[in-house]
């Protein structure tokens, strides 16, 4: 569907309701409507909301990104929030990582691809996310007094973590290892208090208040960038 220039993508649900998102990275417009709405009424709705829909564009667009890493030396590479220089050294028989005081010393086998590289860094990534996460929530599970049966990484497109609340089973972005760890312990919060309201509800956003005050202003620095791979 071309609604003045813009290309809206409908998919039909199951749904009483219709919805709209603007995605990252590039913007695009999808709308979930219910089976039997008519075109005509899709337009209208996504006409009075075509204010709205460019606004959020722009600010989609404008986020700064990191570009992909190409595992060279000299790339500059974020660990919970500093920046540090990428120091190639292919000469060993096996990969390490060593954190210098600005520099992250990765040994790689002799020979080795991009790909092998690659992996063997956000294998380590993983580690070093897992390990802090680990850390702070075991202190937020005593201090909330929830249970959490495990914390697992992933790539994800457009969420920092979800909660499977039934399973309890939480889920944190493998990119969060790029940002201050105040991040990572916001995101391990936010889906900690799913545990306790489900829904991003009053009673969500006071229990979270109560547990981290300054939680905006974590919020705020994840939003301010996208650094998505
Ligand atoms: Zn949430």
């Amino acid at each position: 569907m071309n609604i003045e220039g813009l290309e809206i993508s409908v998919v039909r649900k199951k749904i009483k309701n219709m919805y709209l998102r603007v995605q990252p990275p590039d913007g695009s417009v999808k709308v979930s409507a219910p089976r039997n709405m008519s075109e005509k009424v899709i337009r209208q709705f996504v006409q009075q909301k075509l204010p709205w829909i460019r606004k959020k564009q722009q600010q989609i667009r404008s986020r700064k990104r990191h570009e992909p890493y190409q595992m060279v030396t000299g790339e500059i590479h974020y660990l919970w929030g500093q920046a540090y220089r990428l120091v190639i050294v292919d000469k060993g028989s096996r990969y390490q990582i060593d954190l210098r005081a600005d520099e992250i010393i990765y040994q790689v086998r002799e020979g080795s691809t991009f790909e092998q590289r690659k992996a063997h860094y956000l294998a380590w990534c993983r580690e070093q996310l897992e390990l802090k996460a680990s850390e702070i929530a075991s202190g937020w599970m005593q201090r909330m007094q929830v249970e959490v049966r495990e914390i697992r990484t992933r790539n994800m497109k457009t969420k920092w973590g979800t909660c499977n609340c039934r399973e309890r089973r939480i889920w944190l972005n493998l990119q969060l290892v790029k940002w201050p760890l105040s991040c990572l312990e916001y995101i391990i919060v936010h889906e900690f208090t799913h545990l306790l309201e489900r829904g991003h509800n009053k009673r969500f956003y006071a229990l979270l208040d109560g547990y981290l005050p300054d939680w905006r202003k974590q919020r705020k620095i994840l939003k301010s960038a996208v650094c998505f791979e």
